[in-house]
C-alpha cells in the first residue's frame, strides 16, 4: 500500500526558529523491533499502523529513515532544575522529526526519545532503555484516557543496541506526539540568546500554534502568558484530582501548550498524603504531590521573567503586568480543582462553592486519618450514593464516615457524574512495575492487558479486580528513577 507509506512531515518549527533548532540525525539501530504500536493513535494521526510495523515503518520510528524532505532537529531549551538555572539543556537524546498534519486539521509534533546523542547530550549517551520508554508509553496513554492533556505515545521500538546503566540494558526509542514541545525552558533559552527578535518569533509561533486568540489581544505576549497560566492551572488541578505526581517539574518539563510532558519519575499516590514523593532524586520533596500547584506557579514566574521585555517598554510596567497575570494562577487553580471536586463528589450545580469545599475538605480529612486508597475511596462514593455504604466503609476502615455521609447525602449526590469522574483504573505503581518486569523478560502480554484496562479507566470490567486494587503490603515504599 503505497499511500500508507507516505508520511508527510512539515518543518515549521525548524523554519520559524532556526536559532532554537539543530538539524541532526538519529543514531543507527542495529535491529529495530516493535514492542508496542498504538493503533488507535496511529488512526487518529492518519498513519497506517501496518506500515509502522513494517521494516520501513520501524526505521521511521527509530529515526534512521525519516521522510526525504523532513528536517529532524534537536530543540534547544534551558531550564530551572530543582530551582537552579541551567542555560543550556536541549534535546540531548531526542529529535523532533517534524510536524504531522492530522486528518482533523491539527498539527502534532512527531518526536523521538532515545534516538542517540545530539550536540546537547553533554555527558549523556543519548540513549534510552526499554523500561523507562514503556513506562512513558503506559502512563501517558493512561493520562490521555483519564481526560488529562498530555503528550501521546505512538510506539516503543527496541533498537537492538545496548544501553549501559547500572547494568547493560536493551535500548529503545519512544515515538511520541505533542501539541508541541515548546517549554517554559524554550522561552528561557530564547531570552538567553539576548536577541529579542528570537524571543518575539517564539512568542508569535506559540500564539499561532496554541493560543491563536492571543494574536488579537491588545498585548499579545501578555495574553500568551495569561493563556499558559490558565492552561497550567487547569492541568495541575487535573493531576491533583487523580493523584498524579509528576516528579520532576523543572521548567524544561513544563509545556506552553498545557500538556503533561516527560514521564520520568512520575507515580500515582495510593494513600492520600500531600507529602508523597517517589523520585529518588527529589530529596527535599520539592515536587511532592501537594507542592505541585506551588511549583507550577513558581515555574510560571520564571516564564514571566523570560518574556518580560515583551510585556512593556518600561521594566516596572512589564513587571506589574506580569504580576497581575500570575496572580490569576491561584484562583484559576482553585476554581478548576473545586469544579473537579464537585464532579468527584457528584454534587449538583446548585450546591454552593463553600459547601463543595466543606465536603471535599471533610472527605480528605477522612482519607488522611485512615490512609485510605485515594482512588478506591472516591470510586466507592458512587455505591454510597446509590445506597450501599459498605465499599466506602471498607475503604475508610478505622474512621466513622457517618456524619460526613449524612451531610453529603443531604446535597443529593449523583452517582453517574461520579462514575465519569472517579476512575476505577489508574496506572498503579505495582502494576506498571509488574508489566515492565514481564516485558524485560520477553513477555509483553501483561503490558497489553494493562494498557487495555487503562484505556477505559471509568468502565468497570469483570475479571479485572486486581487492576483496581491497591498495592499488596509487601510492595513496600515505591521509588522512581529518571
Ligand atoms: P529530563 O530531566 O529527563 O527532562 O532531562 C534533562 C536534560 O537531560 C535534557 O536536556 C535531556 O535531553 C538530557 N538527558 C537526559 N538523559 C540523557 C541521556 N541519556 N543522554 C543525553 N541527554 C540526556
Ligand atoms: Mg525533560
Ligand atoms: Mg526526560
Amino acid at each position: 500500500d503505497v499511500a500508507g507509506r507516505t508520511v508527510r512531515l512539515s518543518h515549521e518549527y525548524a523554519d520559524a526558529l532556526p536559532e532554537l533548532a539543530v538539524p541532526w540525525r538519529a543514531a543507527s539501530a542495529p535491529a529495530p523491533r516493535a514492542l508496542v504500536i498504538n493503533d488507535a493513535l496511529a488512526a487518529e494521526l492518519g498513519l497506517d499502523a501496518a506500515f509502522l510495523r513494517s521494516p520501513d515503518g520501524l526505521a521511521l520510528l527509530v529515526g534512521t529513515a525519516p521522510p526525504a524532505d523532513a528536517v529532524p532537529v534537536a530543540q534547544a531549551y534551558a531550564g530551572h532544575q530543582f530551582g537552579g538555572y541551567s542555560p543550556r539543556l536541549g534535546d540531548g537524546r531526542a529529535l523532533l522529526l517534524g510536524e504531522l498534519l492530522t486528518p482533523d486539521g491539527s498539527l502534532r509534533d512527531l518526536h523521538l526519545k532515545g534516538s542517540g546523542p545530539t550536540p546537547f547530550a553533554r555527558a549523556g549517551d543519548g540513549l534510552a532503555a526499554v523500561g523507562p520508554m514503556l513506562r512513558e508509553y503506559i502512563v501517558s496513554e493512561a493520562m490521555h484516557a483519564l481526560g488529562i492533556p498530555t503528550t501521546r505515545s505512538l510506539a516503543v521500538v527496541a533498537t537492538g543496541a545496548e544501553v549501559l546503566r547500572e547494568s547493560a540494558l536493551p535500548g529503545a526509542v519512544l515515538a511520541r506526539t505533542a501539541a508541541s514541545h515548546l517549554r517554559v525552558g524554550t522561552a528561557e533559552f530564547a531570552r538567553g540568546t539576548g536577541d529579542l527578535g528570537v524571543l518575539r518569533r517564539l512568542v508569535d509561533y506559540a500564539i499561532a500554534r496554541h493560543h491563536p486568540a492571543a494574536a488579537d489581544a491588545a498585548n499579545p505576549p501578555l495574553e500568551l502568558y495569561r493563556s499558559v497560566v490558565a492552561a497550567q492551572a487547569e492541568l495541575v488541578a487535573r493531576w491533583m484530582l487523580v493523584g498524579f505526581v509528576h516528579g520532576v517539574m523543572n521548567t524544561d518539563n513544563m509545556t506552553l501548550s498545557g500538556e503533561t510532558i516527560d514521564y520520568g519519575p512520575c507515580a500515582f499516590i495510593d494513600a492520600y498524603d500531600p507529602a508523597s514523593v517517589y523520585s529518588s532524586i527529589d530529596q527535599g520533596g520539592r515536587y511532592a504531590y501537594g507542592n505541585q500547584p506551588f511549583m507550577a506557579e513558581w515555574n510560571l514566574a520564571r516564564l514571566a521573567e523570560a518574556l518580560l521585555p515583551l510585556f512593556a517598554d518600561e521594566p516596572d510596567d512589564a513587571l506589574a503586568r506580569a504580576q497581575e497575570v500570575l496572580a490569576e494562577f491561584r484562583p484559576r487553580f482553585a476554581e478548576a480543582r473545586r469544579a473537579g471536586m464537585r464532579r468527584k463528589l457528584g454534587l449538583p450545580e446548585d450546591v454552593t462553592d463553600d459547601a463543595v469545599e466543606e465536603l471535599a475538605g471533610g472527605f480528605h480529612d477522612l482519607l488522611a486519618v485512615t490512609r485510605a486508597d485515594y482512588t478506591t475511596a472516591f470510586r466507592s462514593l458512587s455505591a454510597a450514593a446509590r445506597g450501599g455504604d459498605a465499599p466506602l466503609r471498607a475503604a475508610l476502615a478505622g474512621a466513622d464516615p457517618g456524619p460526613w455521609l449524612e451531610r453529603w447525602r443531604a446535597q443529593h449526590p449523583d452517582a453517574e457524574t461520579m462514575d465519569a469522574a472517579n476512575p476505577v483504573y489508574i496506572p498503579r505503581n505495582h502494576l506498571v512495575e509488574e508489566a515492565l518486569a514481564a516485558a524485560a523478560a520477553g513477555d509483553l502480554e501483561p503490558l497489553g492487558w494493562l494498557t487495555a484496562v487503562l484505556s477505559t479507566p471509568f468502565a468497570e470490567r469483570s475479571g479485572a479486580e486486581r487492576y483496581a486494587s491497591p498495592a499488596p503490603a509487601d510492595f513496600g515504599a515505591y521509588r522512581t528513577f529518571c
